[in-house]
């Protein structure tokens, strides 16, 4: 469509212009066309009507339809925001920024006034704010501080197909706060068919669809397995851009690094063949936003535009032109993993719901192609029809804790949609009674409940609330500050071994933890210098972000009461103090460079980028941050620490005196422990199906 295509490049040059009057009459003029040309615009009254009659409505339509972008607008348009903020949650934190970037363009507001997200640590909303987008966890938390959600008039949990965690939990909670608050709308979106579960769960309310309007997708197989998926998709890409037909191409990939090596590789040999350009763009969700804004807009010149990017793109987010889909059939997953006792982050083959979200991609705009990496055998026989819920599949100590404080007793009566599997639910209440958050009887302790305060993973929280007492909350309040922020260095191709020169130079021998503290507090030294920054081979803005997730952790430790101390030249105490939190991730050197931990036996290694990697010094006991599955099993962020401390800090796991004996009842008394609780949740259980048949 000749007109469509002007339009669109008429808008890209808008996007390229940030900071432009956003009266701009041709602009909002080209918005508005765009706005009403998507499916959603023509069923609008239809779809108003139903939520003005039922207080819970699913609504299904295909990727692209306007879900995200128009639903929360059409609200508002029809006077809810009066009543209180709309609210639209997304699993994903780029999903939430990029799309109330996107609405904010669409009504003509700066962003963070009418229009505003919210994701953790970062809030971009004001008093003025009457849309806002956030991801499902800040609904959550904010649900322990207003457990009715009174702000909102209405609240769309979006891209329910995904089953987050954070949605799965949702979906329970709001499930009550909907039978207490009559004047509150939930509207639940997803973009796959089968969403009669959604609907029956809510209680058998009525579903919406929005008709589609798709093309065909021609979808091609694989002849023979793939060995290296990141080559095959670059190849299948080049292919596409010389063959010449129109259109642009959408590579997906699992995780960062494998979209910069294809990104790279394409980039090379494109650069070969000379005469051709083709626009690479990278997106995930931990590339800068003003990179990841590229993707929308039009390449300059009718240049072919081949955006590589993770799952994000599979429905959050649409890109409009796309006639080539690339599929490697894999992304990365986050698992609990039983023989260790905790998430890992992996890459596993998609389902096959997935797959085919994916090809959908082809066929928005036009008709387009599908290349699948995989052979249709794969598909048939190692995908699954779907992918497992994430909460039947990760450590749920943060939801424990979370719905523990919010008054369920007992998870097991908790109404989840698909219950987690109790050995999750177990091994979960283990990890927190371990780290003192819940007593013997499994009820949330006072250090518990200050835990809960914190938007960190259980381990920090302890760590911050043991510093105030060790006197370290000062330096603690910067290491927990330092790992919420991920990739601090960088490692730029040709210049290696120059960052790697400046990077020891922070080194601190016994800890990585120590090290990171080391880097901010030269950061601050230097006036909190984005050129010391620079010259270090440490990004800026990742630096800023830390400066700004420590103070708003110090705002909780205030209103919490702890006081910030510094431990001055006593680092011992800070080491002492990591112990306390990680006591459960603890490894005992076995030969040189190698470790295996403490109570499971398994090997796990020193990274060559730790500290205390080739200094000459090896300490017997170690504790660690997260251990990373690669070649090997690698131990990140690591610190040593002494053996009697395990002792005094891990009584349940480790005694000083290894005699038989003692050993044996410690891990006697554990087991006793577990099987209480155990015991209470099954009847529990029973008295779930019990009232079920009733
Ligand atoms: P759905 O939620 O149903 O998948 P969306 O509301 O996200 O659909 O998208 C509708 C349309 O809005 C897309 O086709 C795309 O053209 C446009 N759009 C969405 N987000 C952006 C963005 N960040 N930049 C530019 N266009 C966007
Ligand atoms: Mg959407």
């Amino acid at each position: 469509d000749e007109s469509d295509f002007k339009s669109s490049q008429r808008f890209s040059q808008h996007m390229g212009k940030k900071n432009e009057a956003t009266s701009d009459f041709a602009k909002s003029k080209t918005l508005e066309q765009q706005r009403q040309f998507l499916p959603i615009y023509a069923v609008k009254e239809e779809l108003l009507n139903i939520i003005r009659d039922n207080n819970i409505v699913v609504v299904i339509g295909e990727t692209g339809s306007g879900k995200t972008t128009q639903l929360a607008q059409y609200l508002h348009e029809d006077g809810y925001s009066k009543y209180g903020m709309i609210g639209c949650t997304q699993p994903r934190r780029v999903a939430a920024m990029s799309v109330a970037k996107r609405v904010s363009e669409e009504m003509g507001v700066s962003l963070g006034e009418e229009v505003g997200y919210a994701i953790r640590f970062e809030d971009v909303t004001s008093e003025k704010t009457i849309l806002k987008y956030m991801t499902d966890g800040i609904l959550l938390r904010e649900s322990l501080r207003e457990s009715d959600l009174d702000t909102y008039s209405c609240i769309i949990m979006d891209e329910a197909h995904e089953r987050s965690l954070n949605t799965d939990v949702l979906f329970g909670l709001l499930r009550d706060v909907v039978t207490r608050r009559r004047d509150l709308k939930l509207i639940v979106t997803s973009a796959t068919m089968d969403a009669e579960k959604f609907c029956h769960f809510f209680g058998n309310v009525p579903n919406y669809t929005i008709p589609g309007r798709t093309f065909a997708v021609d979808i091609l197989f694989s002849k023979n397995v793939v060995e290296d998926y990141v080559e095959a998709a670059v190849k299948q890409a080049l292919q596409i851009h010389v063959q010449g037909r129109k259109g642009d191409i959408l590579c997906f990939m699992p995780g960062q690094e494998d979209i910069e090596v294809t990104c790279d590789t394409l980039t090379e040999r494109i650069e070969e063949l000379e005469d051709v350009p083709l626009a690479v763009l990278p997106i995930y969700s931990q590339l800068p936003s003003d990179l990841q804004a590229k993707i929308f807009q039009k390449a300059p010149d009718g240049i072919r535009k081949c955006v590589v990017a993770t799952n994000i793109a599979e429905t959050s987010l649409t890109v409009d032109g796309i006639a080539f889909v690339i599929d490697p059939g894999f992304c990365k997953l986050k698992v609990f993993n039983s023989r260790i006792g905790m998430d890992s982050l992996s890459v596993f083959p998609v389902s096959q719901a997935n797959a085919n979200q994916r090809s959908g991609r082809a066929g928005r705009t036009e008709s387009g192609v599908a290349y699948r990496l995989y052979t249709l055998n794969q598909y048939k026989h190692e995908m699954l029809l779907a992918s497992v819920p994430e909460i039947q599949r990760t450590n749920l100590a943060n939801v424990v804790l979370l719905l523990k404080s919010l008054g369920v007793q007992d998870l097991l009566k908790f109404h989840f949609m698909d219950p987690p599997p109790q050995d999750n639910i177990l091994n979960s209440m283990y990890q927190l009674w371990i780290l003192g958050a819940l007593d013997n009887t499994g009820a949330l302790t006072s250090c518990g409940r200050s835990m809960v305060e914190f938007p960190l993973d259980p381990p920090l929280s302890k760590m911050m609330i043991v510093a105030a007492e060790m006197g370290c909350s000062a330096e603690i309040l910067i290491i927990v500050s330092m790992l919420s922020v991920p990739a601090i260095f960088y490692r730029p191709t040709g210049r290696e071994e120059e960052s790697d020169t400046k990077r020891e130079k922070f080194s601190v021998p016994e800890s990585d933890h120590m090290t990171l503290l080391n880097v901010y507090q030269q950061w601050k030294t230097n006036g909190y210098s984005a050129t010391w920054c620079n010259d270090h081979f440490i990004h800026a803005k990742a630096m800023r972000k830390v400066r700004e997730v420590r103070s708003q952790l110090k705002e909780i430790a205030d209103q919490q009461k702890m006081k910030i101390v510094s431990a001055g030249n006593e680092w011992d105490v800070i080491r002492k103090c990591i112990c306390a939190a990680y006591f459960h991730h603890a490894a005992r050197l076995k030969g040189i460079g190698e470790y295996v931990n403490v109570r499971t036996g398994m090997p796990c290694h020193l990274h060559p980028t730790s500290s205390l990697f080739g200094m000459g010094f090896t300490p017997d006991y170690v504790v660690y941050h997260e251990l990373v599955m690669t070649s090997k099993e690698y131990m990140q962020n690591v610190t040593a620490v002494e053996g009697e401390w395990l002792a005094e800090l891990g009584p349940m796991f480790y005694s000083v005196k290894e005699s038989a004996k003692s050993r044996h009842e410690k891990r006697a008394a554990a087991k006793e422990r577990m099987s209480q609780m155990e015991e209470e949740l099954s009847i529990a259980h029973e008295q779930i199906k019990k009232r079920k048949k009733e």
